[in-house]
């Protein structure tokens, strides 16, 4: 049988994208060139790392569209697609998909720097989000007709990341292990007909879906250490903490091959540790190996 690579492990080997909040990167040299993606354009998916790369103030503006914050952080975003109706593919496909795919959304501003001549553009980290939902609008495309345009609803990780540590419950009467993992597995995924004004599951939902399952999977054992965990919960469940192999922030739905358990010393070694990178590989080896081919 054929077994899907895990993302990258050459490049996570070699350490997660990462950037600082606020700091202005070169998009060539200190995005595309080290982590892949294409050059040009709002949405630059990566074939070789765990990334997909937003750069807001590159297309929306030029249809009429700014993309923007609104007061909860929620941050909307134009898709890709220069005439006529805007589709599911290339790079929009990557945003809505980039959670069961294990792939993390990292936002840039696309700002100018310097004046005359000596102008140029420089990316602006904004941080790490995740897809929540779209919705359609009409805007007029690059020749002025009007169509069918995408707008990305993504949430800021560092909304989603407590969530994940907040108090949990026995699992439900009768709720398997496998019914747990089915719900998590969906939970990571999106219906590409669905959008935000149809009833669906929230993303805190979402989010607590994967982390109930991760939990149960683990069945009190630190999937790094292999030890107990050290403390129980109020309510007497063993506390353990949800990691997500492929983010710098932990947070938000994942494909559940790509988050574990871990008890909270480990937690903190895999991402301040000496050995942090190493230990991250084994993780994903090891997820990869309990939860089979890949995403499914
Ligand atoms: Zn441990
Ligand atoms: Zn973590």
């Amino acid at each position: 049988m054929a077994r899907r690579k895990s993302p990258s492990s050459r490049l996570i080997a070699a350490g997660l994208p990462s950037f600082e909040l606020g700091n202005l990167y070169n998009r060539w040299p200190d995005i595309n060139i080290p982590y892949g993606g294409g050059r040009q354009g709002g949405i630059s998916y990566s074939a070789q790392a765990p990334v997909t790369f937003l750069f807001t103030g590159e297309s929306g503006e030029q249809y009429g569209y700014n993309d923007r914050f609104d007061d909860e952080g929620t941050f909307f975003f134009f898709g890709e697609g220069q005439e006529g109706d805007m589709t599911f593919d290339r790079g929009n496909l990557a945003v809505q998909n980039h959670s069961a795919e294990g792939k993390a959304l990292h936002l840039f501003r696309t700002v100018a720097q310097g004046k005359g001549k000596a102008k140029r553009k420089v990316q602006k980290y904004l941080g790490e989000f995740v897809y929540q939902d779209h919705e359609w609008v009409t805007a007029p495309d690059v020749k002025g007709a009007l169509r069918q345009a995408i707008i990305f609803r993504l949430v800021p990780v560092t909304r989603l990341e407590q969530i994940e540590l907040a108090s949990v419950e026995e699992p439900a009467e009768g709720m398997t292990l496998q019914d747990a993992r089915d719900r998590a597995i969906a939970a990571s995924k999106v219906n590409g007909s669905q959008d935000s004004k149809k009833g669906s599951r929230t993303i805190y939902e979402r989010s607590r879906a994967v982390r109930d399952y991760v939990l149960q999977r683990a069945a009190g054992k630190c999937e790094l250490c292999n030890q107990f965990a050290p403390f129980l919960r109020k309510g007497g469940l063993p506390y353990l903490e949800p990691h997500h192999t492929t983010r710098v922030s932990d947070g938000g739905p994942d494909h559940p091959q790509f988050v574990a358990a871990l008890c909270p010393a480990c937690h903190r070694e895999v991402h301040y540790g000496e050995h942090a990178q190493s230990k991250n590989l084994t993780l994903m080896e090891r997820l990869q190996a309990l939860e089979g081919a890949g995403p499914t």
